[in-house]
């Protein structure tokens, strides 16, 4: 047997190596189910196929590379580069580049973001005249976005009367109509949004039999990760793509099918046994990530959704440490908690930054977080939110680097034509929209031909707009010769947008030039990288791709050692040794939005399940009493999860000494007869303190299990006197020498160079030193 199938245990080898056929592995998290992917791939290329007849969708771009890299250290570098492996937005945008031209669009057709989409149809709305309470106009994308990956046309939407009636029942009897033009405008444009990419891939396998042909030989082999969480679109792109050939092999769990209100559909699951002839299914039940407590508790949850596929988790692991619940005053507090738990684990137990996570259900929950953090000193990073790309003036530079890219693209133009100023106003636009509507040409087009055509713009402005046009042509043809980062660098300094933020001098406009720095940077290690590749030059085309459909975790260079910040639907399929669930409170998770049915109930369980199930050492699960919501402070109320969790994995804290009011009293909320309206009237209201009544036996019971908030502070374990230049050994890092010796006390650190873990500091207090 090759050396690295036995990495794998029995049942994770089996689906390994099966090489052909229909196979789907439904597994509980933490299973290698993302593993067996990985080395059946390197599998089949040992078995001689070729690995451009691979394609292998995951959900970010990052676990793609992460694949390959292991990968490549299986089969070799040059054979691993050539498969096809990314998500499916990034696989689908490089075929319909290929082959745009069938479907009328240009092959550098321009990817709209969601912010580019929305403000098309936010002058759809105001131009149709239309009340913009009523057509709110994010959810009137996301609508046209749940239409997209139903494969719902304009066409079909116009041809089945229920759906107008049902956009009528919530008064939007116009959404077609906005649907319509929001699909022209973007077809004029030269623009797929990112729901295009699915449904036009679609359309392209649909309506042109040699082209499925092409690529359904091309694509022998089909592989696809987080198979729960794939939408209509997604299915129907899979189906005909491995129709031909049927090896095809899927990876799920349902219990972490998170995404329905996306438009992920649970079922692609369920039915895959009848898509395809003679399916394998396969089980995986051992975990390998995290401790016992964890995959009980985990199990213990899942337990009370009814709609799910029976399936046994457990773990050959060590029991681990029970899960730490604590319940705070404030999300002030809670910051705090939290950094100071982090704090003391990295130092008790040598762990790195990057061992830990913050998750939380909402992405404004992280402020508090990194307030609290930065008060530590502790680094790190946000995942999601306003991504980097997003921020004004890095929006800025791209818009002119799609724009000489693809003239068409409107978005960009609207957003640059005046920025620095160059005196063209609104009244021109205005102008020059109407012409475009009028002659059926872009904006970009009329400015061409503004000499011949008579728009009431007067000379001066005739010649802002022909400079303005020159200059992209300019960067056009620079362009067709050099990389992304000579077209980029230039961009920036000729068209004075560096010096309109120097002129600008307040620090905001000092962070942000260095934000253009930090982008022209990021390029440049773009197009190096690129050049190393087989298929990829370090275009600026190349590179705008990339940018667009960076999924929110892809911006993770790993070089540095942060904590993550994220939210639970961005930690899909990751795993951190320490994991901090906050915020579970009723109204926040499970979501106030999404408690009306149990199928939405049901998602937040899986989405508590997908949380607890990161952690691979220790989870800690936290709540406050009163939080912030909508710019009022409110009375939270313990989430219905942390109740569901059994009590015997769970080690619960009170809140330290400096609180307000002892709440050893206000036990209630872990009693065994949990009754809420009960829990309701017994809350104390803000600043009184709570009513003092004798804890039930049971109360008593538990509370005796209850420890101290912050673990003991260790005592100096460590007698040894260290000395510059002493030889010593840790457990960890191995043997190491002394480089230097600072602070006091307590506070007395060693700078030591492993042979593991190459230069660190450590505070003698909690490192674990052996002098030798
Ligand atoms: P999720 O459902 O969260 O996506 P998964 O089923 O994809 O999880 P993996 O991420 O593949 O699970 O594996 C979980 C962890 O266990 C990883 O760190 C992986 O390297 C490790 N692992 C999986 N199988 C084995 C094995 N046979 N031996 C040792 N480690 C393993
Ligand atoms: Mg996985």
């Amino acid at each position: 047997m090759e050396a690295y199938l036995a990495e794998l245990n029995d049942a994770q080898r089996a689906p390994v190596l099966q090489k052909d056929g229909a196979m789907i592995v439904i597994a509980g998290a933490g299973s290698g189910k993302t593993r067996v992917l990985t080395y059946r791939i390197a599998y089949l290329m040992s078995q001689g196929v070729d690995p451009f007849n691979i394609l292998s969708l995951t959900f970010t771009n990052k676990a793609a590379r992460e694949m390959k890299t292991r990968i490549a250290k299986i089969v070799g570098n040059s054979e691993a580069k050539n498969l096809w492996m990314g998500t499916f937005h990034s696989i689908f945008a490089k075929i319909l580049r290929f082959e745009a031209d069938k479907l009328g669009y240009p092959s550098n057709f321009t990817i709209y973001d969601t912010q580019d989409s929305q403000s098309v149809i936010r002058a759809i709305i105001k131009d149709m005249r239309l009340d913009k309470d009523v057509y709110k106009y994010k959810q009137v994308y996301s609508r046209i976005s749940s239409y997209k990956n139903s494969l719902i046309t304009v066409k079909a939407y116009f041809q089945n009367p229920e759906l107008k009636e049902a956009d009528a029942m919530s008064k939007k009897p116009r959404l077609g109509e906005i649907y319509q033009e929001y699909v022209e405008r973007c077809f004029k444009a030269g623009a797929m949004d990112f729901d295009d990419l699915l449904l036009k891939t679609n359309e392209l396998l649909n309506r042109f039999p040699e082209v499925l042909h092409k690529y359904q030989n091309r694509f022998r082999y089909i592989l696809v990760d987080e198979y729960q969480d794939t939408n209509h679109s997604q299915y129907l792109i899979v189906k005909a793509l491995s129709d031909k050939f049927q090896n095809i092999c899927v990876v799920g769990d349902d219990a972490q099918s998170i995404y329905a209100f996306r438009g992920a559909n649970i079922n692609n699951i369920l039915n895959f046994q009848k898509d395809y002839d003679n399916v394998q299914m396969y089980r995986l039940e051992q975990n390998y990530r995290s401790t016992k407590n964890i995959v009980k508790a985990a199990n213990s949850i899942i337990e009370k959704n009814k709609t799910k596929l029976e399936k046994i988790v457990w773990t050959a692991n060590d029991e681990g440490p029970k899960i730490v619940v604590n319940r705070l005053l404030t999300d002030g507090e809670e910051g705090r908690f939290v950094a100071s738990s982090i704090f003391e684990n990295r130092m008790q137990n040598q762990m790195s930054n990057g061992d830990f996570a913050i998750l939380y259900r909402t992405n404004a929950q992280s402020r508090a977080m990194e307030d609290a953090l930065r008060k530590k000193e502790i680094p790190y990073r946000i995942y999601g939110g306003l991504s980097f790309y997003q921020r004004k003036e890095i929006k800025d530079v791209l818009s002119y680097l799609r724009l000489l890219i693809n003239p068409k693209d409107e978005e960009a133009l609207k957003r640059i034509i005046n920025y620095p100023a160059r005196g063209i106003g609104q009244t021109t636009m205005d102008r020059l929209s109407i012409a475009g509507n009028q002659y059926g040409k872009t904006i970009f087009e009329i400015i061409e031909n503004i000499d011949h055509l008579d728009l009431k713009i007067n000379k001066s402005t005739q010649t802002k707009l022909n400079n303005f046009v020159n200059m992209i042509k300019s960067f056009t043809i620079l362009a067709e010769n050099a990389d992304a980062f000579t077209v980029a660098d230039t961009v920036a300094k000729k068209t004075g947008l560096v010096q309109e933020l120097k002129k600008d001098g307040t620090p905001e406009g000092i962070a942000r030039i260095e934000n253009i720095e930090e982008l022209l940077n990021g390029i440049k290690d773009f197009v190096e990288g690129q050049k190393e590749l087989a298929d990829a030059d370090g275009s600026l085309a190349e590179f705008l791709e990339d940018v667009a459909l960076a999924t929110d975790m892809d911006k993770d260079t790993g070089d540095d050692d942060r904590v993550a910040l994220m939210t639970i639907h961005l930690a899909k399929g990751l795993e951190f040794p320490y994991v901090y669930i906050v915020g579970l409170e009723e109204d926040l998770f499970p979501s106030g939005m999404s408690m009306n049915t149990r199928s939405e109930l049901e998602e937040e369980r899986r989405l508590f399940y997908v949380a607890l199930t990161r952690a691979e050492k220790q989870a800690y699960l936290t709540y406050t009493q009163s939080r912030y919501r909508w710019g009022k402070l409110v009375d939270a109320e313990p989430s219905r999860f942390i109740e569901e969790v059994d009590e015997q994995y769970m080690d619960y804290m009170i809140p330290q000494d400096d609180y307000k009011y002892k709440p050893l009293i206000d036990t209630d909320i872990f009693g065994d007869d949990i009754d809420k309206s009960k829990l309701r009237q017994s809350k104390p209201k803000k600043g009184t303190p709570p009513p003092a009544h004798k804890p039930s036996e049971s109360q008593l019971r538990k509370l005796r299990k209850l420890k101290p908030a912050s673990p003991e502070p260790q005592k100096a374990t460590n007698a040894i006197k260290l000395e510059v230049g002493n030889e010593v050994e840790h457990m960890r890092f191995g043997k190491g020498k002394v480089l230097a010796i600072d602070g006091v006390g307590q506070d007395k650190k060693a700078e030591i160079d492993f042979e593991n873990g190459g230069i660190k500091k450590l505070l003698l207090r909690f490192a674990k030193l052996k002098l030798i």
